[in-house]
């Protein structure tokens, strides 16, 4: 994956919410605070963090769909932050797809299973007979088979993991060099999960398209993603190939989110587990230093006061730590 070009950079990116009181801006909520990030050709890159992090708002200004305050998001070289919105819908749309949490919301009822995956194709005039051809090539390739048991079906006469499986197909319809997936099996249940997670990874490695998973979820993260990037209170706090991160944390946040994940082997599950205390900071104002310190067991006296960027520690990983400075 070293040799693999960078396909998205996204560089000291800030979206920030204004407040608004009568006709003035009276602050922001800073939902991403200096992101930097990038996403190789045919990599899987996990943002992993709690909700309220500013993963789902990262997601979506990289889908093009929110603002940015500051920074940039450069795909294939172009900064889409400068694009304006017909560009962002005519051409961006076509290169990155989308698969969002709940399959029911996403989908509009009133739609045949062919019109939802058909849909995308359509808008960017794909010939009528390449579309059907597609529609049925997608059902199958996504495990939906035999296809006439689906095209005429509407989305509430399936399950959710099926419904999944056909927002995959829909994403995957215009073969996008990048999909955007946003939780896409936090609302399945545990057992369909890693079999739709498997689907997904088999087709992504067919397409050779570039994914950004976002979860809360670091067991399936481990699984599926080449490298992750844990976000706490709208910044990148750790980033490095998931499963050295996963299997050593270094930031005592990873540390604390990893150590509350239930332990496989049955003769440690009742052994006492690290939380950290307190709830995460308010983004309109803040902590001083690091975010983490308020809750931090390690926090020292500058922590309090001096904040710092992510470090590039000698193995490759990146960690935003006082302890690692
Ligand atoms: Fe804890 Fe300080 Fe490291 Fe922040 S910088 S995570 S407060 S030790």
């Amino acid at each position: 994956m070293s040799g693999q070009q960078d396909l998205l950079v996204v560089k000291d990116l800030r979206v920030w919410h204004p407040i608004r009181k009568f006709l003035t801006v009276a602050g922001y909520v800073r939902a991403v605070d200096g992101v930097s990030l990038s996403v190789k050709q045919g990599e899987i890159v996990a943002i992993v963090g709690e909700s309220g992090c500013g993963k789902t708002t990262l997601a979506r200004a990289i889908m093009g769909l929110i603002p940015a305050y500051s920074g940039s998001i450069f795909f294939e070289g172009v900064d889409i932050t400068k694009l304006p919105k017909p560009t962002i819908r005519r051409w961006y749309s076509a290169q990155v797809g989308l698969v969002q949490q709940d399959p029911y919301g996403a989908m509009p009822p009133f739609m045949t299973i062919k019109k939802i995956i058909e849909e995308p194709m359509i808008i960017h005039k794909v010939p009528k007979e390449e579309r059907e051809r597609r529609v049925r090539q997608l059902l199958e390739e996504t495990g939906l088979t035999p296809p006439e048991d689906f095209l005429h079906k509407y989305p509430h006469m399936l399950s959710g993991g099926q419904l999944q499986r056909v927002a995959i197909a829909r994403a995957l319809a215009l073969k996008p060099k990048l999909i955007v997936a946003d939780e896409p099996v936090s609302m399945l249940d545990a057992s369909v999960r890693i079999e739709v997670l498997m689907m997904f990874r088999g087709l992504q490695e067919k397409y050779k398209t570039s994914v950004l998973y976002i979860t809360h979820d670091f067991a399936t993260a481990k699984y599926f993603s080449d490298r992750i990037f844990v976000m706490y209170a709208g910044q990148i706090v750790e980033a490095g190939p998931s499963r050295d991160l996963i299997n050593k944390p270094k930031h005592p946040y990873t540390e604390a989110l990893i150590n509350v994940l239930p332990d496989p082997d049955p003769g440690n599950r009742f052994t006492v587990k690290k939380i950290l205390p307190g709830e995460p900071p308010n983004l309109i104002r803040p902590p001083p230093g690091c975010r983490l310190h308020p809750r931090c067991p390690y926090a020292m006296e500058k922590c309090r006061r001096e904040e710092l960027p992510l470090i590039e520690l000698s193995d490759g990983r990146q960690v935003r730590c006082w302890l690692y400075a």
